[in-house]
């Protein structure tokens, strides 16, 4: 551990950890300690990424960790989780503006509450507004490009750019946030007006076919898998013969095959080598070679 490096940390937020376990802030329930862990507020943010740079220690950052599987032996440097501590909405007119850690659910009651429409589609997903962006996180039909109107985000440097649809390139699963290390800080949505009756219904509504098909009542990362073109991951590992296939107590869901869960004890060992099967597997019998969606972070 750098001293010198952890001393300046404290001094520019209190919500410092050392050593932290990962599976506490990822919903597979996996992973090793990160080296430093800091929960800063949206002004402590440059101020920390220059403290990295002066002693050249990694960082990388997070939400709510619903789309990683962090490797049992951890993570070599910094993980900055943009959550709680940044997590302001406000509205004007039909453009909510949302910090990067507000939660999608919390945007999207936000909205409701507004008579605003558009957000519906992302109300049950468990992630906060910039893991959603870095995603372009999308479900029922809806995808969070067709809501964003632009994004403040911090360059590496430590300068705030505002960044419009057309410059995030955002595509399936993509935007160019990581491959610039951008951090996003603030996220404006365009909405539309409408019925808040009739927007809660929908909420509701898609909440009930959540719980129906997706295993809820495990931790998992959501769907393992990208929808690979022209097929469904879920269909692809069900004709493969892997429903409830298991290594250790990772598990291919026996209520969706989409997902992989960790039944309780998993650890990520087990999960990246179940997953590791399953696309060997699916390959073998498809011929299509599954890609994650989900993130791997750390050391395995
Ligand atoms: C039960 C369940 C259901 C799900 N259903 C869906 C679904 O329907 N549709 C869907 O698309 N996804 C779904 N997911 C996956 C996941 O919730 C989404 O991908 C979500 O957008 C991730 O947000 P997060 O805050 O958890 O990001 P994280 O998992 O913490 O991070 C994801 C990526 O974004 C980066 N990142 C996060 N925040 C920032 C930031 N502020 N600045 C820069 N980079 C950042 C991280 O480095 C990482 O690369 C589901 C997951 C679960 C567990």
């Amino acid at each position: 551990m750098n001293e010198s490096f952890l001393k300046g940390l404290q001094k520019i937020t209190e919500q410092c950890l050392i050593q932290e376990n990962m599976s506490r802030h990822t919903t597979f329930r996996a992973g090793g300690p990160a080296e430093y862990y800091v929960r800063p507020k949206r002004t402590q943010i440059a101020e920390i990424l220059a403290l990295c740079k002066m002693y050249g220690i990694p960082w990388l950052v997070i939400g709510n960790g619903s789309n990683l599987l962090v490797g049992d032996k951890g993570i070599t440097g910094l993980v900055i989780e943009l959550g709680r501590e940044t997590s302001q909405m406000q509205v004007k007119g039909s453009v909510v503006k949302a910090e990067a850690g507000a939660m999608l659910s919390a945007v999207a009651r936000f909205a409701a509450a507004h008579g605003l429409t558009g957000m519906e589609f992302a109300s049950g997903i468990p992630g906060t507004i910039g893991g959603a962006v870095v995603m372009n996180a999308g479900a029922y039909g809806g995808e969070m490009k067709q809501i964003v109107k632009s994004v403040t985000v911090l360059t590496m440097e430590g300068r705030e750019q505002k960044l419009s649809l057309e410059e995030l390139q955002l595509g399936y699963r993509h935007s160019c946030i990581p491959e610039n290390g951008y951090i996003v800080l603030d996220t404006e949505l365009a909405l539309n007006p409408g019925d808040p009756v009739k927007i809660q219904e929908q909420m509701e509504k898609l909440r009930c076919q959540r719980l129906k098909k997706q295993p809820l009542e495990y931790a998992s990362a959501g769907s393992t898998f990208k929808r690979p073109e022209g097929y469904f991951a879920g269909k692809l590992i069900e004709d493969a013969g892997l429903r409830g296939f298991q290594v250790g107590d990772a598990q291919v869901s026996e209520k969706h095959c989409g997902f992989v869960i960790n039944r309780g004890s998993a650890t990520a060992a087990e999960l990246s080598e179940l997953i590791r099967q399953i696309q060997d597997k699916v390959e073998a019998n498809s011929g299509v070679r599954l890609e994650t969606e989900v993130r791997f972070l750390g050391n395995f």
